[in-house]
């Protein structure tokens, strides 16, 4: 199957890195070295940095309901083009073909939402105390975006941000994954191809904290926006502080199941077995911390040990594929460090734990049961295929122990009481809380994290916002 090597885009133009530096592109679940990608250095940012300052001219004053037809001409081109998409996400990121056909498609959805979000940015009239003069509030485009993006969602990451963005009125340059570089560039072409003014959207790659640290310095960029690990998170937010650039933060979780003793044991090891495996666990969202009753653990352990065994780990381009490898050997090495890290505290490994096979990056679909509380695994973000398991007597010792960590991204419960739902929304500290159900993120609904999983919301009316300046204007009649 091909795979193509991708370039820059500066102003609307497909461009080699001017020292003609390129990086190596492996596939997952092979590790072998499928493609390339053009590794920019700091002559092509400011070339790319000029054309979004001149994107910015043009967009901002493009009518909102014109940015929406690009914008919707672009989603369709997204959606016409899905199958030759998903193939270059698999490729390049390891997940089954199924789970990268939804993300395109997503993508596409997430698009069209954003240009209708863009058509209702309204101001408003405030009456004033003078009679003779009119108060008015208005929303302008924050101005050009510099966008930084991570590899587990390659396609979903970039769109959240870039929709929102030229919603608003941005110009957007992003600098996507250099180790999934090619399904970005196909989501991005079709702007291009949608016929999208120069320099409104740019896409650059290289080394992360060399480009990071000269975009959001650069006064050409007024808003940056990150989604990955925390610490890197506080890192940029901390430059964005130093430069007065605005910023929106989508970083780790730890995420905890609730499975109450009330809870359809069976939906909850349907529902969380599924949203756990997706993408081999390597989701900000991905269900982590199992805190199960103690009256139905042993059973829920058992029946989420024969799902993880149900699931047929294999190239993700395999159609029979259901859990890919992971995306990079670093995290294997990870993986392996969790599970060792928990059974010598003194969990149990239920099922999987190892590496398999010794060629590509795959990892067994691991449980692990009776998990102490100074695991690693219960700390910090594991962010592959396993999921930690430990009992709980009442649901406000499971509470404290959902919002023991840092971390405040997703979380989710099984109950069939609503005093308990009630009592789990009211308390549990996550931006994002599913009871009975997956994740089940639309572009209507925020998206976003509170504590240290970060600030500002990638869904909703709120992800436009973050894009607007809101400025007063009173004009007085002369
Ligand atoms: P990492 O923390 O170095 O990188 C995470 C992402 O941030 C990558 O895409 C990387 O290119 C980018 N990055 C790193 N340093 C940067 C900088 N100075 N400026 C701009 N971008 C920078 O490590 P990793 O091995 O790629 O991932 C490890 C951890 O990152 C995972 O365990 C997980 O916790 C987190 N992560 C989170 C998400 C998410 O969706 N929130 C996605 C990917 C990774």
């Amino acid at each position: 199957m091909s795979y193509p090597d991708t370039r820059l885009l500066i102003a609307n133009t497909w461009v080699d890195a001017a020292g003609g530096k390129t990086r190596d592109v492996l596939n997952p679940a092979t590790g072998q070295v499928i493609g390339r990608v053009a590794h920019a250095g700091i002559e092509d940012l400011d070339r790319a940095l000029a054309a979004a300052r001149e994107g910015f001219e043009t967009w901002r004053f493009t009518p909102a309901h014109e940015r929406a037809a690009l914008m919707r001409k672009a989603a369709a081109l997204v959606r016409e083009r899905a199958d030759e998409i998903a193939p270059l996400l698999t490729q390049e990121q390891g997940k089954p073909l199924a789970e990268a056909r939804i993300e395109t498609l997503a993508a596409a959805d997430i698009l069209e939402w954003f240009a209708d979000e863009g058509r209702r940015v309204y101001g408003r009239i405030v009456p004033s105390r003078n009679l003779d003069a009119q108060s008015l509030v208005l929303k302008d485009p924050v101005g050009p975006v510099a966008a930084f993006t991570p590899w587990n969602f390659p396609i979903n990451q970039v769109v959240r941000k870039l929709g929102a963005a030229l919603a608003a009125g941005c110009s957007f340059l992003v600098k996507a994954a250099e180790e999934t570089p090619a399904s970005p560039a196909a989501l991005i072409k079709a702007f291009v191809d949608a016929g999208v003014p120069p320099g409104v959207v740019g896409l650059v790659y290289g080394d992360p904290a060399e480009i990071s640290s000269y975009l959001i310095a650069h006064p050409v960029i007024r808003k940056i926006t990150f989604t990955g690990s925390t610490p890197v998170g506080k890192q940029l937010a901390a430059l964005a502080g130093q430069h007065m650039k605005r910023a929106t933060m989508e970083l780790g979780g730890h995420a905890p199941v609730i499975v109450a003793e009330d809870a359809d044991l069976e939906l909850a090891v349907k529902a969380a077995g599924a949203a756990k495996f997706r993408n081999a666990g390597q989701v900000c969202i991905s269900p982590t911390r199992f805190l199960v009753h103690h009256s139905i653990k042993s059973r829920f352990v058992d029946a989420l040990v024969a799902h993880a065994q149900g699931l047929k780990l294999g190239n993700g381009l395999d159609a029979a594929t259901t859990l890919g490898p992971l995306a990079n050997a670093r995290r294997v090495q990870a993986m392996t460090q969790v599970v060792e890290d928990a059974r010598a505290r003194g969990a149990r490994v239920a099922t999987g734990g190892t590496r398999v096979g010794s060629e590509g990056f795959f990892f067994a679909p691991t449980v692990l049961a009776d998990v102490p509380l100074d695991a690693s695994v219960f700390n910090d973000e594991p962010f592959g295929p396993v999921a930690a398991v430990r009992g709980y007597d009442t649901l406000d010792e499971a509470i404290a122990e959902a919002n023991r960590l840092p971390y405040g991204l997703a979380a989710y419960a099984y109950t069939r009481s609503i005093r308990n739902a009630h009592r789990l929304a009211q308390r549990i500290e996550a931006g994002m809380l599913w009871v009975n159900q997956p994740a089940t993120p639309t572009p209507e609904m925020p998206f976003g994290g509170v504590k240290d999983s970060g600030y500002g919301s990638e869904g909703g009316p709120e992800a436009v916002e973050a894009y607007l300046n809101t400025r007063a204007v009173t004009i007085m009649a002369a």
